[in-house]
């Protein structure tokens, strides 16, 4: 029989697929003894029954009950019982925290009878009906789908008539007559009163927390974190503690290391007298953990202790949620924190260090896409002036833009691709869309946990948070900072939020630690050692070769630098443009092989002078050279201007430029409708007489070249666009030809291997003959996916690619990620019949997906043999390659 409900007591943290990511966790932690209230969790599995027949599923209420009564056991006190009574929370908590994105209840339990009840055994009649205000409005809001702003409206009018601004300026009779007031706008809203029987409550709102799944924001956030859809949240019921009985009481967050940096220490917020909620919507500003050992040394010293069990435990980084009850401290939730690029790094080498984890453990914890962040350029503070505000450094990294006043102008500006930073009194999580389209957020209140904190750094946002001298006016939409300067909406202002600065205007920016230890070699310390420990790991581990895209000789060397180790792809096509397009002009326009042979005469010195330089930067290192590639108008001019001038030159009653005129009647000829499926890449070579030979021959030149002057070249020649065996075999007799005669004329044999690219689905379904003729492939994975999925790469993802993302169809653009159950099942194809035919089949990847971290995973388990990718992002590749090593579990894992 299948089991919906779990106790605390009887789960771990190995169920979190189950039980959510808060309620393994509340499991684990009730395993190793700590002071957790008592609770149980109803599963994911229910939630996912539930969404998919709009009914919950058989049994799952009784087993509800039967835990109730099991909890109420415990405390010996009924839910909602009029003499104290037992209250509960109820929490939404998916496998992958969703901080906030969800919903949740809670003083589920109370009702006219028991908040009397409450009242008395609380000794504190206030606090007792401040909770029911609370449940009355969170629950009219969550469940009855009662608009919170008439909530918010009724508190206003009320505090207005008593003449307060405050909330906690409400006496008891104030609550009291608040919570009549949202019950009869319940009533009118709904038609319905609010239920007065705990076990309705009970039900109904871990309904709506099920329903909450599919909320808007909840939807945007997986979306934009590639949360898949159909996990469905986990429900935990929890008995109730309080952190807003006076004093004594309160409620903080805890770290176990810094998650901006990652260094060890005590980092925290704590808000005496006050519930869990109220820390992380930032509305009060909190005093630093610290502080709590002078306010409570002994719930401090339990704190420590806990902390420390739980690192231990977890060997990571715990983020930990607490509440002191009039002196007695409850852990109400721990999870492994969300933390910075930089912290990562710090955290796997630190807890290396300390022998809590291995060298794997600490690769596997680490990614590709923090190390290109910590690769992003700073600001260049020595010429600044002086910062407009400081406040907590929540978010490393430097961001500049507009500023902006709410989400929705946020995303109005992003959307006509202005750059904006986000700037509110605190966020809530209707901010999610202005966070997403926003370079950066800034806030004047909260602290590091606060709701902007953590949601920024789970995105690796820049943010600066509780910036306290700033007042922000969004009825006028401006902030004024300490000084009394203005900053209207739309002003450019930087974001530093590393150091927690923000500064008028566009601050320069500099290389990162990151980038100057990358180009110069210099010595590595703080964060930048620990990025390069894990290179070092990772390269010590991958089997995946890692070479560069890179087409000059600056651009090869960069790649070296960054530890390439060759070139996967040089395209020539570059080497065609600037003054060399006249040359190219006149091999198209020519009209006799005289001619012709002239412009490929003139270009083959300037050809083998590029590919020596590069040969050169890569010495000892292979250089896959690709024949020229795009069609031939794209160096001709345009056919409009061309048209124009003659037309003008006529309209004056001159005649038109001869050169004109031909030009524009072969611009003409050459035109083409879908010219990306026309002539080009090897095609080109089959019709275009001459063009194959000129490239070959200023290759095997700068081959000689190089030897000659004792170098070690290693050039590779590639064929673009092949579809059909035919065309590879046809083209390699040329190449072999010239290889062939320039070896004979300088005496020396030339030997390059040749290749071909897989970018089209018939190479790739042909891929056992066309290995017959290449001694290695490629995949263009750039036309490939464009060819499989049939979408313009040059159109489609400026025009619908946002549609298709917010339909679901897919959650990354497939030219971004590979899309493997398509083109990654043509490359499956392509790599077993290819090394059918050769079993030495050298392959590798040069498309845009070759940097990207979760594409090049996909590779190691394809059996390539490398990936190659723009110079910056070789260390991310070679990162991703060692932990897809260890992860798949087929890298040398000795420690
Ligand atoms: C490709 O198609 O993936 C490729 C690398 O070639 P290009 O982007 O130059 O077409
Ligand atoms: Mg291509």
């Amino acid at each position: 029989m299948v089991r919906y409900v779990y106790d605390f007591a009887e789960g771990g943290r190995e169920l979190d697929g189950l039980l959510g990511g808060k309620g393994a966790n509340l499991a684990e932690m009730t395993r190793l003894g700590l002071p957790v209230p008592p609770g149980f969790v109803i599963t994911t599995e229910a939630c996912r029954a539930f969404l998919a027949t709009g009914a919950e599923p058989d049994g799952m209420f009784r087993d509800v009950s039967e835990h109730l009564s099991a909890l109420e056991e415990g405390a010996r006190r009924r839910l909602g019982h009029p003499d104290d009574p037992l209250l509960v929370s109820v929490r939404s908590g998916a496998r992958f925290s969703m901080p906030g994105m969800m919903e949740t209840v809670l003083d589920i339990g109370l009702n006219d009878a028991s908040v009397l009840g409450l009242a008395e055994a609380s000794g504190n009649e206030r606090f007792a009906w401040d909770s029911y205000r609370r449940l009355v409005q969170m629950f009219g809001s969550t469940v009855m789908s009662v608009d919170t702003a008439l909530f918010e409206r009724a508190l206003t009018t009320l505090k207005e008539d008593r003449g307060v601004r405050d909330d906690v300026h409400l006496g008891t009779e104030d609550l009291a007559e608040l919570v009549e007031a949202y019950r009869r706008l319940i009533h009118d809203e709904t038609g319905e009163g609010f239920p007065q029987s705990p076990a309705e409550q009970l039900r109904r709102a871990i309904l709506a927390v099920f329903r909450s799944w599919n909320g808007e924001r909840a939807r945007l956030y997986r979306r934009r974190e590639h949360i898949p859809d159909d996990l469905g949240t986990a429900v935990t019921v929890q008995r109730m503690v309080y952190g807003n009985l006076g004093s004594d009481s309160g409620s903080g967050v805890a770290f176990t290391r810094d998650p901006a940096t990652g260094r060890p220490g005590l980092y925290g917020d704590y808000l005496p007298d006050a519930q869990g909620e109220d820390v992380v919507a930032g509305i009060r500003n909190t005093v630093p953990l610290t502080d709590l050992q002078h306010l409570d040394p002994r719930s401090y010293r339990q704190l420590l202790e806990h902390m420390r069990t739980l690192e231990r435990h977890y060997r990571d980084l715990c983020d930990i949620e607490f509440t002191i009850e009039r002196g007695t401290l409850w852990i109400l939730q721990t999870r492994v924190g969300k933390r910075t690029a930089e912290a990562a790094f710090a955290i796997a080498a630190e807890l290396t260090d300390e022998g809590l984890i291995t060298q794997d453990e600490a690769l596997a914890r680490v990614g590709g896409d923090g190390l290109a962040r910590l690769m992003f350029p700073r600001f260049d503070t020595s010429a600044t002036p002086d910062a407009l505000a400081h406040g907590i450094p929540a978010s490393p990294g430097a961001a500049v833009g507009a500023a902006v006043l709410d989400s929705a102008e946020a995303v109005r500006r992003a959307a006509e691709g202005r750059q904006v930073i986000l700037v509110r009194q605190e966020t809530t999580p209707d901010d999610l869309p202005g966070m997403i389209a926003a370079q950066a957020v800034l806030t004047s209140r909260g602290g590091k946990t606060s709701h902007a904190a953590v949601v920024a750094r789970g995105m690796g946002k820049v943010c600066v948070c509780g910036a306290e001298e700033l007042t922000l006016d969004t009825g006028h939409r401006r902030f004024t900072t300490g000084d009394g300067t203005v900053v209207e909406e739309g002003a450019v202002i930087s974001v530093d939020g590393s150091a927690g600065a923000v500064y008028a205007g566009a601050v320069p920016l500099v290389d990162s630690p990151l980038m100057r230890h990358l180009e110069t070699g210099e010595q590595p310390a703080g964060t930048v050692r620990d990025v390069a420990r894990a290179l070092e790991r990772a390269d010590g581990v991958r089997r995946l070769e890692v070479r560069a895209n890179a087409d000059t000789p600056e651009d090869a060397a960069r790649a070296r630098r960054f530890g390439a180790q060759g070139i996967g792809l040089c395209r020539t096509e570059h080497m065609f443009l600037g003054d060399r397009r006249k040359l190219v002009e006149e091999m198209i326009l020519a009209r006799t092989d005289r001619e012709r042979e002239h412009a490929l005469d003139t270009l083959l010195p300037l050809q083998r002078q590029d590919f020596a330089g590069i040969l050169e930067a890569m010495d000892g290192l292979p250089v896959t050279i690709r024949l020229l590639d795009p069609p031939l108008h794209e160096f001709l001019p345009d056919r409009t201007d061309l048209a124009v001038r003659i037309a003008a030159a006529e309209a004056h009653g001159e005649q038109p430029d001869p050169h004109d005129t031909r030009l524009l009647d072969a611009v003409g000829r050459m035109h083409e409708a879908n010219p990306m499926l026309g002539l080009r890449g090897v095609r080109l070579g089959l019709v275009v007489p001459g063009l194959v030979a000129m490239q070959v021959r200023a290759v095997a030149e700068a081959v000689v070249e190089r030897t000659r002057a004792g170098g070690d070249p290693h050039a590779e020649i590639m064929v673009p666009l092949v579809g059909d065996v035919t065309e590879i075999r046809l083209v390699r007799g040329e190449v072999e030809g010239v290889l062939a005669a320039v070896g004979e004329e300088y005496g020396a044999p030339v030997r390059c291997p040749v290749g071909t690219m897989i970018e089209l689905p018939r190479a790739a379904l042909t891929a056992g003959r066309i290995a017959e003729e290449a001694d290695f492939f490629s995949f263009g994975t750039n036309d490939l996916t464009q060819t499989t999925w049939g979408f313009s790469r040059d159109d489609v993802e400026s025009a619908f690619f946002s549609a298709y993302l917010d339909k679901g169809v897919f959650d990354t653009s497939p030219f971004e990620t590979l899309d493997r159950s398509g083109v990654g099942r043509l490359v499956g194809i392509a790599v077993a019949e290819g090394r059918a035919t050769r079993p030495d089949l050298k392959i590798g990847v040069c498309g845009e997906h070759g940097g990207d971290p979760e594409s090049v995973h996909f590779f190691h388990a394809a059996g390539l043999d490398y990936v190659s990718c723009s110079p910056f992002r070789v260390p991310v590749a070679r990162l991703e390659a060692g932990r897809a090593a260890i992860v798949t579990g087929d890298g040398d894992t000795t420690a």
